[in-house]
């Protein structure tokens, strides 16, 4: 069994990287009947946010990841606790005193200046050996020297004594990225602060020990520090876990590849798809896709990721900056909603509505019937559906049904002119009859636009255009945007039958008045 924590910073903030080392920690739990947990690593007082870690586990289970065990999460099922770093200053007190002890980690009472001045020197020797060896002025101090220092109430802060490699260089299997050599100038760190507060580079070993994580996901810009974090369970005589370093998110950006940010990108917040109403499934499945090297031939492969039971790899996934691009995300989304029911899609976008958009929510649940017909158009038919991609999109596209958000968004064609318009409409409400068949409607256009002086197949047109003002489609088109409001929509008789008749009549009249 696997037991995987995820481990974030209350800051408000909870983005796609977040939710992507996160599917990672489930899948490698939950696979292995093994423990997934949440640790909060609050030790930044200026960063916390009130409610942040609410959001964070309500977040998570919106994509539907369930934390075993952490902060905030009811029913503890291990006694690892406590999960809140801010709760732990004894038990990080604790291993530093022991660190000491052992002579590998001393007080360090350099000052602002005189750390200051050391980067200037290691600068003109060029350098850059961080706070280490010969820099490292407070390493040799006698017991006596400590002592007068902490009489005269001199600040200090507790760092790591580092041994380094004889090499200078340090390899790892990572569990994504394979075999790694990091050089590493190795450097004395900082454990404990000035007010005793734990570095995140000690204070997550010591959870990671205690709280027996097995495995550690997280973002490759700790591979730089990792070969310290090693040193310091070694030091301690504890096994390490295994590390497994997530690839950045990175986007197309006027051609060149950067990493995603919170300033210039909003889809990197997870909130933007909980706002638009993004069906966690497909989130899930697009980011299950992108972990994946191999994109298309994963997703033939898991024809069921979008529920929980699909095969995943570590091995499989890419270490190099995996690609965000919505469009992607957005054609998945059409893809998985198609496996969903007509019900289960509006139920979802029910609960999506009270959440983000109640104005709606009454419109909705008064035409529940008609709007799963509506959902469900073409989904059966020989041209699936593939339009639905997230509430507030499938709320606009299917807006048209409803009196109150009906809107005239397109033109008639360019050939036909409002009088013409209304004239085509005047006779189409005419001979319109509700219990048409299609078929039967359908013929019934054509002798409209034959009428008119329009041909009644488009191949007619083609041929001789100058014998007519246009074709049936320039004729149809003029309905379907007097009844729905728009020139594209789905089969416009299906969409009349699921209206009613006295909808489509109004709006005729509407259009012609
Ligand atoms: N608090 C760290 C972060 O948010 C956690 C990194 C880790 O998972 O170890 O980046």
């Amino acid at each position: 069994a696997k037991v995987t924590r995820l481990a974030p910073s209350p800051t408000g903030f909870i983005h796609l990287g977040n939710l992507y080392g996160a599917f990672v920690d489930e899948r490698l739990a939950h696979q292995s009947e093994g423990v997934f947990m949440l640790r909060i690593e609050d030790t930044d007082e200026k960063r916390k946010v009130e409610g942040a870690v609410e959001t964070i586990i309500s977040s998570l289970e919106y994509f539907g990841l369930k934390f075993d065990e952490g902060a905030g999460i009811e029913g503890e099922i291990g006694n690892y606790g406590p999960y809140f770093q801010s709760n732990r200053g004894k038990i990080y007190q604790c291993v530093a005193k022991y660190l000491v002890e052992q002579g590998r980690a001393y007080p360090c009472f350099c000052t602002e200046e005189e750390l200051e001045e050391t980067r200037k020197k290691q600068t003109e020797e060029n350098v850059n050996t961080g706070y280490y060896g010969k820099w490292a002025k407070d390493r040799n101090l006698t017991l006596e020297e400590v002592q007068e220092k902490l009489a005269r109430g001199e600040e200090f802060v507790i760092r790591f004594m580092s041994m380094g490699t004889e090499e200078g260089t340090f390899e790892i299997d990572d569990a994504i990225r394979g075999h790694l050599t990091i050089h590493e100038n190795y450097q004395d760190i900082v454990i404990l602060k000035t007010n005793g507060i734990p570095t995140y580079h000690f204070a997550h070993v010591v959870d990671d020990h205690l709280m027996r994580v097995t495995h550690v996901v997280r973002g490759e810009e700790w591979l730089s520090t990792l070969p310290i974090h090693y040193e310091i369970f070694t030091t301690l005589g504890w096994d390490t876990p295994v590390y497994c370093h997530t690839a950045h998110l990175m986007k197309m950006d006027n051609g060149a590849k950067r990493k995603l940010s919170k300033r210039k990108d909003p889809e990197l917040g997870l909130g933007f798809y909980m706002d638009l109403g993004y069906h966690p499934a497909a989130v899930r499945e697009y980011l299950l896709t992108i972990l994946n090297s191999n994109y298309e031939e994963w997703r033939i492969e898991n024809p069921d990721s979008h529920t929980d039971n699909f095969k995943f790899a570590l091995e499989k996934m890419s270490n190099s900056g995996a690609l965000f691009d919505l469009d992607k995300l957005n054609n998945i989304s059409k893809d998985v909603l198609l496996k969903f029911a007509a019900e289960d899609i509006f139920n979802f976008m029910l609960d999506w509505a009270k959440a983000h958009k109640t104005e709606i929510t009454n419109v909705l649940s008064k035409h529940k019937e008609d709007v799963i017909k509506l959902l469900n158009v073409g989904r059966n038919g020989d041209k699936p559906r593939k339009d639905l991609m997230y509430c507030q999109q499938i709320f606009e596209f299917i807006s048209y049904f409803f009196d109150e958000y009906f809107d005239v968004v397109d033109n008639y064609p360019e050939n036909i002119n409002d009088e013409e318009a209304k004239k085509l409409l005047k006779a189409y409400l005419e001979t319109y009859d509700h219990s048409d068949d299609q078929s039967q409607w359908f013929d019934k256009i054509r002798i409209i636009a034959q009428d008119n002086g329009y041909a009644a197949k488009p191949k007619d047109y083609k041929k001789n255009p100058e014998m007519y003002k246009g074709h049936v489609g320039d004729v149809s088109s003029v309905i379907r945007i007097a009844v729905i409001g728009r020139a594209t929509s789905p089969d416009v008789w299906e969409l009349q039958q699921i209206m009613g008749e006295e909808k489509v009549r109004n709006r005729i009249e509407k259009a012609i008045n």
